[in-house]
């Protein structure tokens, strides 16, 4: 079955516990194989708002990458994200970060997902999780992008998958 990686995150309310939801809502969706350790990070883009909670998990799954899309903006529903300003706060984000090494440029789905490798709290967490990815569109290392990627992230905590 395809793997792909889920970049999740979260700033307002009880941060962790809809991260925890949303990993327990992914589960229908394939199996979870890693989680990387749970970091606080400092918002991105807007600054006046709280600071984030920010991970990467690896999924084997047996939905498409659109239908992938779909389930991913349902969990976000189901948990109780209401649509805010891009960049500001928000209950919980999920983004599909790589999806094997498929390439998908439309207009609602991006996959390589474009700020990969310029933003810590997801290039980190995703190495952490798979040290070994090469960028699908660059042929680079992920490794190599970041040397060049200042890490700012405090680690928060670490969640077993088979714990979940
Ligand atoms: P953000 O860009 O801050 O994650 P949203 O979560 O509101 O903001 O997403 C905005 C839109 O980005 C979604 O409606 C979705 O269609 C689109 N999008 C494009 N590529 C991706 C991707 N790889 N993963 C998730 N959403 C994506
Ligand atoms: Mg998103």
């Amino acid at each position: 079955m395809p793997i792909c990686y889920i970049g999740f995150g979260s700033n307002l309310g009880d941060r962790l516990g809809y991260i925890l939801g949303a990993l327990e809502g992914l589960m229908a969706f394939g199996e979870i194989k890693k989680v990387s350790t749970v970091y606080e990070s400092q918002p991105w883009g807007p600054q006046n708002q709280g600071s984030f909670l920010n991970g990467v998990l690896e999924l084997e799954t047996w939905l498409n990458p659109i239908d992938l899309l779909r389930a991913l903006k349902s969990t976000e529903q189901k948990l109780g994200r209401r649509p805010r300003e891009r960049w500001g706060p928000r209950e919980i984000d999920l983004d599909i970060l790589l999806y094997e090494n498929h390439i998908i440029m439309l207009s609602f789905l991006k996959v390589p997902h474009p700020y990969l490798t310029q933003r810590d709290f997801v290039l980190f967490p995703l190495l952490e999780v798979a040290p070994e990815l090469i960028h699908p569109l660059s042929g680079k290392r992920l490794e190599d992008y970041a040397l060049n990627l200042q890490n700012r992230l405090v680690p928060y905590i670490c969640i077993l998958p088979s714990e979940l």
